[in-house]
């Protein structure tokens, strides 16, 4: 056993240190691999179009406002002012650190040389601070230099927003070390490398000095993922210690009941749990220990089975609510933050790459398109962070020079990373996980693979393949759950080939794949209804794996663009309209998708008039919820009469 593992450890090492590129990366342990984003590139469609939106979005952004933090705490001068909004009031730099992902993301799917050149620029300006403070120390909280010698010094008094009375350093902290990582890994730039490891060796000596029990008092506070880049450093740079540095930073107190399959998250802050696991499943994989991938294992399960609502989305007020009562779900206007899912889709990436089930993709899949496409305004690309489930409320949109939110960071990353799981390979064969226009490019094994959908406005999907070497593989293709038995179809050349697979499980084409083969694969797509977790007379509808919702008004809708309010902007916070006015589904029977009927000439969009009560409701149109922006809307309907609704 012990000869196995140091071999895979020897093997994961190798990996990395020969390549840099994410595919490579994934490939540690894994049982299936990812496609690098350079490897895939979208082509039209809506995934592309948020792409470019979010582009447009992260070049708005000023690099020496946002690097006017690093600079100022290295004794620098900055060449301009820093942001605003959470960038001058605590949180210092934590955009900055997204910036560097984002950018990362955005140019490994583009090659926009742009791109490319602000993120050289930003490494350049943060190797300068670096060398300036000498001590392989760089952060932009203020005061932080002074704060680590506290630290050191025993002197540590932690909250869970707060470390030494400043704003979640920690967390802020982890952006940096994870934009670096990944302007390494994802973008190939060495002069990351060199700065992530200078800083990981700063906090490693910080740890020399302290206990496990001073160290878990600091992790009291939101720190991010700093467990999963630990383990990262420790594969980068081959060094053991890095790992160890990974699990002493790993929370204990989330951790312990975890392995043991205890759900222990109720009332516990959402987004501060969710990178704790990532770190754990990541530590896991680079042979850290099995009980940290058992602890990630059950945290997926659970979030996922017990706390997610329709949209993929967990929380209210940002924390967990009790898993038997979604009652604030409904009531409160802080629907699930939009950090929650990406992080999630983290985790589900690691699960899935790690055991290749479709049950990964297809909670992917939903959260995709519901929650993380719907977060961003395709015109002016504003992103969200409360996702209000309220009937008749509604979300508000950041600006890009104005509002600088944890879910600004990670809004600018998650569009610009679509293309990381819609393929897949393990050795020569090929998975096809996701129905997004995109063509991947596999130049080891000479495959041009085009795939072009306009899903899921139509059931369809065409792959084709330009380029190939003579030779017979798999093609995977994926039979989402959301695909009855006996449904799913699949032509090759225009010839209708057999399907024995089951939902949830792949169908296996093998062939010898020639250039001009073409797979067209129809999903036909369901109307379902899906009730609330905790099973009360909520219900929302979906059309597959696409949530429906309904516009119904859009009065009131004050502070629509965020205003800049650093701690209330993105709160929608116009008015609450009574639930007891809001339409409800007038039957208390099963199958109310029965009811609904779609409307000719508009794709994906339905009514259900002798559903939908009272009268000023009843020819509503639902349509997917990723379409509808600036307004309010009905996502969950109460059903039946309104004797037990909240009326608040
Ligand atoms: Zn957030």
């Amino acid at each position: 056993m012990i000869t196995l593992k140091i071999l895979r450890r020897f093997l994961t090492l190798l990996s990395i240190s020969t390549c840099f590129f994410a595919s490579d990366y994934a490939q540690a342990q894994s049982s299936l691999h990812s496609f690098s984003l350079q490897q895939v590139t979208l082509l039209p469609g809506v995934f592309k179009n948020a792409q470019l939106t979010d582009k447009a979005y992260i070049l708005a952004l000023d690099p020496d406002r946002l690097l006017a933090p690093y600079l100022t705490e290295a004794g620098l001068k900055p060449k301009k002012k820093s942001y605003e909004n959470w960038e001058n009031t605590g949180l210092d730099g934590h955009i900055g650190g997204h910036y560097l992902s984002a950018l990362s993301f955005m140019y490994a799917s583009t090659h926009d040389a742009e791109l490319n050149r602000r993120l050289d620029y930003m490494l350049a300006q943060l190797k300068r601070a670096q060398d300036k403070t000498g001590s392989g120390y760089l952060g932009g909280t203020p005061g932080g230099t002074a704060m680590w010698k506290d630290i050191v010094a025993g002197k540590i008094e932690a909250d869970t927003f707060a470390l030494n009375k400043k704003w979640v350093p920690l967390y802020n902290i982890h952006k940096l070390f994870a934009g670096l990582r990944d302007a390494y890994l994802i973008a190939g730039k060495s002069q990351a490398k060199n700065i992530l490891v200078q800083l990981t060796d700063y906090i490693y000596g910080v740890s020399l000095k302290l206990t496990d029990e001073q160290i878990q008092t600091m992790l009291i506070s939101e720190q991010g993922s700093l467990n999963e880049v630990f383990a990262d450093v420790s594969v980068i740079t081959g060094q053991d210690k890095y790992l160890q540095l990974a699990k002493r930073f790993s929370h204990k107190e989330i951790l312990n009941p975890l392995i043991q399959g205890h759900d222990e998250l109720n009332g516990l802050h959402a987004n501060m749990q969710i990178p704790k696991a990532v770190g754990f499943q990541r530590i896991s994989e680079v042979g850290g220990g099995a009980d940290y991938g058992k602890a990630a294992q059950f945290f997926w399960e659970t979030v996922v089975n017990n706390r997610s609502v329709v949209i993929g989305g967990n929380s209210v007020n940002e924390h967990f609510n009790p898993t038997g009562n979604f009652t604030k779900m409904i009531t409160d206007i802080a629907g699930p933050e939009t950090c929650n899912s990406y992080n999630m889709l983290k985790l589900t990436r690691h699960l899935f790459e790690k055991a290749g089930e479709v049950k990964y993709m297809d909670y992917y899949e939903r959260t995709l398109y519901n929650h993380i496409l719907s977060s961003q305004h395709p015109v002016h690309g504003g992103f969200v962070y409360y996702t209000s489930m309220r009937p008749r409320h509604y979300r508000v949109y950041s600006q890009p020079q104005v509002d600088m939110w944890c879910c600004v960071g990670s809004g600018m990353e998650n569009h610009g990373k679509y293309g990381e799981l819609i393929y897949s390979y393990q050795q020569k064969n090929i998975y096809v996980n996701l129905f997004i226009a995109s063509r991947l490019n596999w130049a080891a094994q000479g495959l041009v693979l085009s795939q072009q959908t306009k899903f899921p406005d139509e059931e369809t999907t065409r792959l084709s393949i330009d380029a190939v070497k003579p030779g017979r593989f798999d093609i995977n293709i994926r039979y989402p759950r959301w695909v009855k038995a006996g449904k799913l179809q699949i032509k090759i050349n225009g010839a209708k080939v057999p399907v024995n697979a089951q939902p949830g499980s792949y169908v296996k084409l093998n062939r010898l794949w020639k250039k001009g083969d073409e797979i067209t694969v129809r999903l036909p797509m369901e109307l379902s209804t899906e009730a609330l977790p905790d099973s009360s007379h909520y219900v929302a509808f979906l059309n597959g794996p696409i949530v429906l919702a309904a516009k119904t008004d859009t009065t009131d809708l004050d502070n629509l663009i965020a205003d800049g309010d650093q701690f209330g902007g993105y709160r929608a916070r116009g008015k609450m309209y009574p639930l007891n006015e809001a339409p409800i589904l007038a039957s208390n029977q099963a199958n109310l998708q029965n009811y609904l009927k779609p409307v000719a000439g508009k794709p994906q969009t339905f009514v259900a008039p002798e559903l939908i009560s009272p009268d000023k409701f009843k020819n509503l149109e639902l349509i997917p919820f990723y379409k509808l922006h600036d307004a309010r809307y009905m996502i969950y309907w109460h059903q039946g009469n309104l004797d037990n609704a909240e009326t608040k």
